[in-house]
Parts: C-alpha cells; structure tokens; sequence
C-alpha cells in the first residue's frame, strides 16, 4: 500500500497539527514553516498528488474553501496576500498531495525574484507557436 503524506496522516490524527477548520473534504491548518505569520494550508482530504488529478467538481469545491481562508487571512492581516500551489518537484512541490498555500505579505521580502524570469521567447515564431500550444 501507498504509504501516507504528512497530510493524511494529519487528516487521520496520527500526527498533530493546528485545526482551523474541517469538513468532510477539506482542512485547513497552519503551515509548520510559515513565510510569514498567519501562513494557512487549504488541503482537500482525498489524496490527490497535483491539481491535475483533481475532478472539476474537487477543484472548485476546495476553491470555495480557498477564497474564504484567503478573505479572513487578508481582513486580519491587511497588507498583501499570496495564494500559491506548487505541482511536481521542478515546482519546488514537497509534499505530494494537493494543497493551496494562503498567506499574508506585510513584510518587504521577495517572493518571486526577478532575476529568475529568465522565460524569454527567443523569437516571435517561438511565441506564436507557443501560443498556438497553448490554446484550449
Ligand atoms: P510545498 O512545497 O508546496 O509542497 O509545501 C509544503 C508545505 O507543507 C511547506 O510550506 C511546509 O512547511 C508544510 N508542511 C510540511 N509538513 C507540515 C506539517 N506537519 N504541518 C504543517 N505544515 C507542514
């Protein structure tokens, strides 16, 4: 059997955590490393690795959950909000099993640095052609 993530084992109460808030899909806890204080995890309790194994019906669901944390979190805090979700390593993902990250930026430190957008389209052609790709 596939062993359990931190968050499930979380969800099943075999490791404690700070409980915001519960229902029978989704949890919200406190980040154990926050960015910076009020940092929130909305995690629907199916383990579902990325956002692309989600059903829609999942998705938007947890979205709803999202944008209320992501209203409170910004009505005590103030000051700037990110709402962040990492998919896969290469997206810096660590814990394998879906999660939104909410929290507040009061602070003046950089979360996205520009000096790693290094993304540049080397051509027009190459970003037309990703363009085409890319529509739906
Ligand atoms: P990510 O890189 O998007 O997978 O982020 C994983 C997040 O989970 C990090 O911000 C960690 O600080 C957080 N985290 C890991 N273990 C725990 C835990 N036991 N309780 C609360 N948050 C955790």
């Amino acid at each position: 059997m596939k062993e359990k993530t931190i968050f499930e084992k979380i969800i099943d109460r075999e490791i404690p955590a700070d409980i915001l808030y519960e229902d029978q899909k989704h949890i919200v806890i406190l980040d154990i490393n926050p960015f910076e204080k009020g940092h929130i995890l909305v995690i629907p309790k199916k383990n579902y690795e990325t956002i692309l194994d989600m059903s829609e019906e999942d998705f938007l669901d947890l979205q709803k959950i999202v944008l209320k944390f992501a209203k409170k979190v910004h009505s005590v805090f103030g000051g700037g909000l990110n709402v962040n979700q990492n998919n896969y390593k290469e997206a810096n993902q660590e814990v394998p099993h879906v999660h939104f990250h909410i929290f507040p930026r009061t602070e003046n430190k950089k979360l996205y640095h520009s000096e790693n957008h290094t993304g540049k389209y080397t051509s027009e052609e190459e970003k037309k052609e990703i363009i085409e790709n890319l529509k739906i």
